[in-house]
């Protein structure tokens, strides 16, 4: 029979997590948790999601959907400290051994280009764990993840790209399925586009309302003078850093998606809202 295995999205409702630059860690936990979980049942892994939304768990809650339920838990989450505090941390109990904790930390510093910062292990008293994922959560070995800071600048933009966001998820992916036993496959475009879209987006996207939007692109970036893509409708560019005091609203342009955004002026333009190019300041 093949392993059971549980993601848990870190936080949730009442409870943001870490924050830094605008996003919350909860946001970013759900994102990363709903794809791996999705993924991982188009791989064929017995799969379960601790939360699905953003939605508030207790600690008690949250041991309770997994203890003793499953052979292996994942617990991502992002740290933040001092602002320059960076790089990509697990966490296993002080009851199992490294090894899938050191193997997930290389995945992912490998994937995102971040350092790793450490893998560890923590007791609160002599034969004790210290986080209550690892405590209370019985005969399931449970790994958290802390896949960077979010309070460092560095590490949160590489985040902010939506390609390196989820080739960190497709790192831990993978790291799964080997301890698992199950077969992985990257995803061709063809079946990454039956990855469902997900219908909780992050709380970050939703609140862009006269927000700043710039280039995080290393180039000169279009901009439009109507929703559209066509050449013909380009007004002009922004380089990298550059961009719009006032995001009005997202819209769907083709398959894509633009931010009507206002200039210093009061004049009206459209730019990408694809992550992979602009961020929200
Ligand atoms: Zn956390």
């Amino acid at each position: 029979m093949s392993k059971r295995l549980i993601i848990d999205a870190g936080h949730g409702g009442k409870d943001p997590g870490a924050s830094g630059f605008g996003v919350m860690e909860k946001a970013w936990t759900l994102r990363i948790s709903l794809y791996q979980y999705k993924r991982l049942k188009g791989l064929g892994a017995d799969v379960s999601l601790t939360r699905s939304g953003d939605m508030t768990l207790e600690p008690m809650q949250r041991v309770a959907r997994v203890k003793n339920q499953y052979d292996l838990c994942v617990s991502n989450h992002w740290n933040a400290f001092n602002g320059s505090a960076r790089g990509v941390e697990t966490i296993h109990s002080i009851h199992s051994k490294s090894a899938f904790a050191a193997d997930l930390v290389n995945r992912i510093a490998k994937a995102t280009d971040l350092p790793v910062r450490r893998v560890f292990t923590r007791e609160m008293r002599k034969g004790v764990d210290y986080y209550y994922m690892h405590r209370l959560t019985g005969k399931t070995e449970t790994v958290i993840i802390e896949y960077g800071f979010i309070d460092n600048k560095t590490d949160h933009d590489v985040y902010r790209q939506e390609a390196v966001f989820y080739e960190a998820a497709e790192a831990v992916i993978e790291g799964i399925c080997q301890k698992i036993g199950i077969g992985y496959a990257r995803p061709t475009p063809l079946n990454k586009a039956a990855v469902p879209v997900m219908k909780s987006k992050p709380a970050f996207e939703k609140c862009f309302v006269n927000r700043r939007v710039e280039s995080i692109y290393d180039g000169k970036l279009r901009f439009y003078i109507k929703p559209s893509w066509e050449d013909k409708d380009v007004f002009g560019h922004v380089l990298l850093g550059q961009g719009f005091p006032t995001v009005l609203e997202k819209i769907k342009v083709g398959r894509g998606e633009q931010y009507r955004v206002k200039n210093s002026k009061g004049r009206v333009f459209y730019i990408t809202a694809s992550q992979a190019f602009v961020r929200l300041v």
